[in-house]
């Protein structure tokens, strides 16, 4: 029998799709899974008349492989990605790679990459976003690690991959850097997904709670949305869609069925966290993940709403003139919370050494994943017009944008405020904005405070930077 091209280990969700893609694109498959009984559904209900041989141990898996092997594993993240690596390595030769395809923590992926690249084997951490259908249609790819790995991966991962409109490079996939660099990306591509989708919650909140709109106007709004340069996106496009279906149990619209308590998986706190340890200020990500944290508390919210009341205003305007407005606040807090994401990645990759490529890393983001969207291209051309660009915000059009549109979102968050809607995520962007636009922060009396309890010193605006004093506050 031939040998198979490419392998797949672990047949979940993403397992079975990818493996699927790879196959449809003309690529032999060997697959494997620790239980077998989901290997034989697999096989006999997804895998009839395709060219995908099956495994029963990992020893049978590995051989099937032509050389240098090509092994995908897309299993649980964390100890189950270590015990199938450590299954893997004594079965390997030099020059064989294994792919991470799951969503591992980044620094787990450097270890990996160490560990491995150090026996002669190539390793690839690769963010794999756009879930069950991006997986076996197109996903995006943000592969990091062993560069001739990935060279060795780059043409079966450029067909497997989403394919866009661009003159540079249609496929969604590009080499991200060395170590954990894939994984870095994909979690900060998560963190956005959290931030975009947590302002769509809010823009919800406010024309539905605020503004009293129903599902059918909220349909036609969200609709009309999707068909702009500002918020074209999947995101968009999902929650248009969201608001016409029907609950067939109750024939009301299933929306108004769903409990409000979201769940989450870790990429988003890890991304704040990177946030915090790098020193690049993140808060509507951050504010993101904490209102799934606050929503999560349904039996304690729904307790002290029987006790702490609002300001208990109702809104008494012109409907159709807010709208405009509603979707100008959210466009204006999608930039900052781009900006945000991408001036993380920007930093990890000076610290981690990872030279990351921002304008490829907004082009790959275009199609195949939940975060794609139509200025995505707008943002590949700052970076591309200035790889030095200090901040999304400062790009010519981003900038234009945000001025112009200032006004109408302080006026949302005023008009939430007084209805008592809460915007953690529309408020964190803006105060981004406000803290960045300004050369003077009251950090003078944080300093003053410091300096004053724990003789920290503190620099003075009238002499150079790296001065430091200390004064004798209590004489
Ligand atoms: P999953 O539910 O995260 O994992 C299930 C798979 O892991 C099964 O094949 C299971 O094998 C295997 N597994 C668990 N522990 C194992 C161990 N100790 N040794 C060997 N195999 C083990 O699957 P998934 O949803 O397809 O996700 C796979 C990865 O992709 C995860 O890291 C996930 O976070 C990431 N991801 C998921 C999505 C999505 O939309 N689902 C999107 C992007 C990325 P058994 O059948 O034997 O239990």
């Amino acid at each position: 029998m031939t040998k198979r091209t490419f392998g797949v280990i672990g047949l979940a969700v993403m397992g079975e799709n990818l493996a699927l893609n790879v196959e449809s694109r003309g690529f032999p498959i060997a697959v494997y899974n620790r239980s077998p009984n989901k290997t034989e559904k697999f096989m006999a209900e997804r895998a009839v008349d395709k060219d995908i041989k099956a495994a029963y141990t990992v020893e049978e898996f590995v051989q099937l492989l032509e050389r240098p092997r090509k092994i995908l594993v897309m299993v649980k993240a964390g100890g189950p990605v270590d015990a199938v690596i450590d299954e893997l390595k004594p079965l390997l030769e030099a020059g064989d790679m294994i792919i991470d395809g799951g969503n591992s923590l980044y620094e787990d992926t450097e270890r990996r990459t160490k560990d491995l690249e150090a026996t002669g084997l190539g390793f690839v951490g690769m963010g794999v976003s756009g879930g069950e259908e991006g997986a076996l249609l197109g996903p995006s790819l943000m592969p990091g690690g062993t560069p001739t790995a990935y060279k060795e991966l780059e043409p079966i991962l450029t067909k497997i991959a989403a394919q866009v409109e661009d003159p540079d490079n249609p496929a969604c996939v590009t080499f991200i850097g060395p170590g954990g660099a894939g994984h870095y990306v994909k979690m900060v591509h998560n963190g956005i997904e959290y931030g975009d989708m947590q302002l769509i919650a809010e823009a919800y909140d406010i024309l539905k709670n605020g503004l009293g709109l129903s599902n059918e106007k909220l349909h036609e709004v969200f609709g009309q949305w999707n068909q702009t340069d500002e918020l074209n996106s999947f995101l968009i496009e999902i929650s248009t869609d969201i608001f016409a279906k029907k609950d067939p149990e109750t024939g009301g619209h299933l929306i108004d069925y769903i409990l409000d308590a979201a769940g989450q998986k870790g990429t988003g706190r890890w991304t704040v966290m990177s946030g915090l340890e790098l020193g690049v200020p993140i808060p509507t990500i951050y504010a993101a993940v904490n209102a799934r944290v606050m929503s999560s508390l349904k039996e304690e919210r729904v307790a002290a709403s029987g006790q702490l009341s609002g300001p208990g205003k109702t809104f008494s305007g012109d409907v159709e003139a807010w709208i405009p407005k509603v979707r100008d606040a959210l466009y204006c807090s999608k930039m900052c919370s781009y900006a945000q994401g991408m001036a993380l990645i920007a930093k990890a990759s000076q610290e981690f050494g990872y030279d990351v490529n921002l304008p490829e890393i907004a082009r790959i983001w275009k199609g195949g994943c939940i975060i794609r969207a139509g200025f995505l291209d707008k943002i590949k051309k700052a970076f591309k017009d200035n790889p030095q660009l200090p901040n999304l915000l400062l790009a010519p059009e981003f900038k234009q944008s945000i001025l112009d549109r200032q006004g109408p979102w302080r006026e949302v968050l005023m008009l939430a405020n007084e209805m008592g809607i809460a915007v953690p995520a529309f408020s964190s962007s803006l105060d981004y904005f406000d803290s960045y636009r300004r050369a003077v922060l009251p950090q003078n009396l944080t300093q003053a405070q410091r300096d004053y309890f724990g003789a920290h010193t503190y620099e003075r605006t009238d002499k150079p930077r790296g001065e430091f004093f200390h004064t004798e506050w209590l004489d």
